[in-house]
């Protein structure tokens, strides 16, 4: 079983910003930035790349809701999803990182 899903059966403990029946954003083990947290699925896809639309869509409004609790809907932030081995994705279960808090700066090469 792979990480994220532990931490969705609660095998691992993590500090959850905000939960339902589909969804889950907890706190990045370690941070980029003043908020990073991180928003899963809790049923498992690799990456976006193999998701579907209908999770998507609930994924949407879940992750609005997140940057509400956060306090940071107003202030803007950074989504970002990583896909595979190009992309930098360490964990193999679709997540995105809501960064913020704080300007985020340019994306620069
Ligand atoms: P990726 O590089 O796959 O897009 O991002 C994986 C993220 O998961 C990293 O930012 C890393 O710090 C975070 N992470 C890895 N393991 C854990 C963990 O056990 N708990 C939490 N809260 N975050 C984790
Ligand atoms: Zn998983």
């Amino acid at each position: 079983m792979c990480i994220f899903c532990k931490i969705v059966n609660k095998e691992i403990p993590s500090n959850i910003v905000l939960e339902d029946e589909n969804f889950l954003a907890f706190h990045d083990i370690n941070p980029t930035r003043k908020v990073h947290v991180l928003v899963i699925p809790k049923i498992h896809f690799d990456s976006f790349q193999v998701t579907n639309s209908d999770i998507m869509r609930d994924m949407t409004k879940f992750i609005q809701q997140v940057a509400i609790e956060l306090n940071i809907d107003k202030s803007g932030y950074r989504l970002i999803t990583n896909i595979g081995n190009d992309g930098g994705q360490e964990v193999s279960h679709l997540h995105f990182h809501l960064i913020g808090g704080e300007k985020v700066g340019r994306l620069v090469r």
